[in-house]
């Protein structure tokens, strides 16, 4: 099969043949749709996360149809589709597992990265780590849901700020105002989210990026404007997509006291150093780490309920290094989405 290979980091990729995959006990062997361009796939890329295996296919944002079932595989059936996200596989025995925190599995796998991902004509997924999709969808536009959505969507739960009233709801001030460092992917699907939960969002793109900030204000931001701008109104949380620490300090000087700052990023250039006083006044700085398949259940419910829609620039699989050049560089607004076997 054809597919899109890391030799090794800080190499372009190299589109070749390779041998097919096989499905395992409890794997489903996929026939590749689409694979949306993430981030993530530039660190690995990078070698600022370094690949586990190579040669590596990356690609965790499939949407494929499934063509074979492994031994004792029975949760779909061929042709069904289904989405393929990051996290490929967890222990399911360790405290975190256990817990409902299997995003922080020890032994968690992930796609793309310890499995072979969606940048390839086929791949295999461990069954219980799929995600079954609308036989309908449209494959490129609902690719970048299963990372930039879903990640997105564990990080912007994050941004809950008060104390639990002991009912399921908060006290104090909440969260109202929400700031999104870097208005790409991610930051384009959750605005739809918060809109729908009556929530202001104010968007921060990199210092002259006009079309950047056009494109955040027509998707219904509240505010945008550069980095090293500051709104009249202070935030009640904000989430940073881009990987640059500077931004940290930045957004703690912007959120109010008692205020939520996450970091939803698998990788971040160094945090300079602060003054405690930006973080003084009880607000929280955290991170997000990958995903748990809770966390996929609940956003592709509200996705299809609340008719979140993606904006998409669409490669071919030959064409995958200019979509990543392009990502690297700020050119899209939006996703950018490899496709495959010609859909
Ligand atoms: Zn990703
Ligand atoms: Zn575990």
């Amino acid at each position: 099969m054809k597919a899109a290979v890391l030799e090794r980091p800080a190499t372009p990729l190299v589109v070749r043949e390779i041998s097919g995959p096989r499905p395992g006990h409890g794997e489903v062997l996929l026939k590749v749709d689409a694979c949306g361009v993430c981030r993530t796939d530039l660190h690995i890329i990078d070698g600022e996360l370094p690949p586990p295996k190579q040669p590596l296919v990356l690609g965790h944002q499939v949407v494929g149809r499934v063509v074979e079932s492994g031994a004792g595989a029975r949760g779909f059936r061929d042709g069904q589709r289904v989405g393929v996200p990051w996290l490929g596989g967890a222990c399911g025995e360790c405290r975190y597992c256990r817990g409902g925190y299997e995003n922080l599995c020890d032994q968690a796998r992930y796609t793309g990265f310890h499995i072979d991902g969606g940048f390839a004509e086929m791949c295999v997924a461990d069954e219980r780590f799929a995600v079954a999709l609308p036989q309908e969808c449209t494959p490129a536009k609902t690719a970048p849901l299963l990372c930039a959505g879903l990640i997105g969507y564990r990080a912007y739960k994050l941004t809950r700020c008060g104390e639990p009233d002991g009912s399921g709801g908060m006290t104090g001030p909440g969260t109202k105002r929400i700031g999104f460092y870097g208005f790409g992917s991610s930051a384009s699907i959750l605005i739809q989210v918060a809109l729908h939960n009556g929530q202001e969002v104010y968007a921060f793109v990199r210092p002259g990026d006009t079309q950047g900030r056009d494109f955040a204000l027509a998707m219904g931001a509240a505010w945008a404007g550069g980095s090293d701008e500051r709104p009249a109104r202070e935030l009640d949380a904000a989430i940073i997509f881009a990987p640059v620490g500077e931004l940290v300090p930045e957004a703690l000087t912007a959120v109010r006291r008692g205020g939520v700052v996450v970091c939803a990023g698998i990788h971040m250039s160094d945090i300079p150093a602060f003054p405690y006083e930006k973080l003084w006044g009880e607000r929280t700085l955290r991170s997000v780490s990958n995903l748990t398949r809770r966390d996929s259940q609940e956003f592709m419910n509200l996705a299809r309920e609340i008719s979140v829609k993606t904006e998409v620039t669409v490669y071919s699989l030959d064409e995958i290094n200019r979509a990543v050049e392009d990502l690297r560089k700020g050119h899209i607004a939006g996703s950018a989405v490899v496709t495959v076997n010609g859909s």
